[in-house]
């Protein structure tokens, strides 16, 4: 279940004409699929007080798109000051912002704290020591190390970077309560990509015991557990959809039952970034060369700069050819014309015979697609449009231009003459 069919009837009639307005390749982006999945996910916990979505700014940095997610009321998950400084740019103060960093400066952590603040999450007790203040409410990144298996992605708990360990955990909240913090939270990130509801319903499960333990031991009450991201989208079309109604529904029954044990409850909140943009975002491209060696290559106008997925992590997305069906198929690797072998958006795939100017649509790139790209190879990355509901499309984000790939090669000269050690220069000759 790829890209949906109501955004494909929204999208595929006009293609040739957007194609031709604005060239090839782009992404585009669907503003009334990005819509309904926000209410979805705000219906599925609308029991719960107080739940709030964050949504993951990396997953798809555009201004025009965290606009959307301001008006459905959601905040945002940051992890540097680019990202704190692109959600302030659409409104987003103080508590509207996350700040989830690691290996983090205290410059960082000042620019968190200033300019409307931002809820600090922080990734190490250590790092209380480099705070330029005492954040309110301050956060902990939880990892619970060999208690949960994480996956693929991320990595298993116990080789991830990120989080306070099991052990740690009550020390870093009686640190920061030394310090003068009254209000407190508590966040994880274990899964990535997660399509099995329960995993994310455990999760909860975990933090709310955490929330229990730090409660018993130092009379504090978290005022938010956050489960982090990671809810899967079904990227190949026999996958089974995350069941987001169940979870909601499981979620709320451990909020109950901690809050007749405790008289208490927590807010929930949740940073899902590709759940929430992933499927709703294609990358179209056109067939510009076919070659026919051990294999049959079809070369699109893209390349690994604009969707890093597939060759880094493997990732199957789906391709479809508009116009065409796929019964006359013929197996197929679709190529980017960067040298490495792995920029490919398929191997060997069926696929319908594509012959140039086909548009070749890649499913599936509203999260982590264009946000991954890089230069590499002097390979520009393309263009954003979003398809408005009243049927306008709107670029977004220009494509990169040369003068882009150069712009860090034009600056003031800057020399530093240094003696060269005259013994080192000896043993040299
Ligand atoms: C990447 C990330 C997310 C979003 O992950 P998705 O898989 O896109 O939902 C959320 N929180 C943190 C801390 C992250 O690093």
């Amino acid at each position: 279940m790829p890209m949906s069919k109501a955004f494909e009837a929204r999208l595929y009639p006009q293609l040739e004409e957007i194609a031709a307005h604005f060239g090839t390749p782009f992404h585009i982006y669907d503003e009334t699929g990005i819509r309904e999945t926000g209410q979805r996910l705000k219906k599925a916990f609308s029991e719960i007080d107080g739940f709030r979505e964050y949504f993951a700014v990396k997953a798809l940095p555009n201004p025009a798109i965290l606009a959307i997610m301001a008006d459905m009321g959601f905040g945002f998950d940051c992890s540097s000051v680019a990202e704190l400084v692109l959600a302030r740019r659409v409104g987003g103060r103080g508590e509207d912002l996350m700040f989830t960093s690691n290996n983090t400066t205290r410059s960082e952590f000042a620019r968190a704290m200033t300019d409307g603040g931002s809820i600090v999450n922080l990734d190490d007790i250590s790092l209380l020591g480099i705070l330029p203040d005492v954040p309110e409410p301050i956060c902990f990144r939880y990892n619970p190390g060999e208690r949960r298996t994480g996956n693929a992605i991320i990595g298993t708990p116990v080789e991830a970077k990120y989080g306070v360990s099991h052990d740690q955990l009550i020390q870093a909240y009686a640190e920061a309560k030394a310090l003068g913090s009254k209000r407190f939270g508590l966040h994880t990130m274990l899964a990535s990509n997660e399509l099995d509801h329960t995993y994310m319903v455990q999760t909860a499960a975990m933090l709310l015991e955490e929330a229990k333990r730090i409660m018993e031991e130092l009379d504090i009450r978290l005022e938010f557990i956050n489960i982090g991201g990671g809810l899967g989208i079904p990227y190949r079309p026999a996958d089974a959809p995350l069941d987001l109604e169940a979870m909601g529904a499981s979620i709320f029954d451990l909020f109950r039952q901690f809050s007749r044990e405790t008289g208490s409850m927590p807010k929930l909140y949740m940073e899902s970034g590709r759940f929430m943009t992933g499927p709703h975002g294609a990358l179209v491209t056109t067939a510009i060369n076919r070659k026919e060696i051990y294999r049959t290559y079809v070369g699109v106008d893209a390349s690994m700069s604009a969707l890093m997925r597939p060759g880094i992590y493997g990732a199957y997305h789906h391709i479809t050819v508009p116009g065409k069906n796929d019964s006359d198929g013929q197996v197929v690797d679709v190529v980017g014309s960067l040298c490495e072998n792995n920029d490919k958006f398929a191997i060997q795939r069926r696929l319908p015979t594509i012959v140039k100017g086909d548009r070749v649509v890649i499913h599936d790139t509203g999260a982590h697609g264009h946000a991954m790209g890089f230069n590499y190879n002097g390979q520009l990355r393309p263009k954003e449009l979003l398809l408005r509901p009243d049927g306008t499309v709107e670029l977004i984000r220009r494509a990169e231009r040369l003068e882009d790939y150069f712009a860090t090669l034009d600056f003031p000269a800057d020399l530093l003459e240094t003696r060269i050690d005259a013994a080192f220069a000896r043993l040299a000759n």
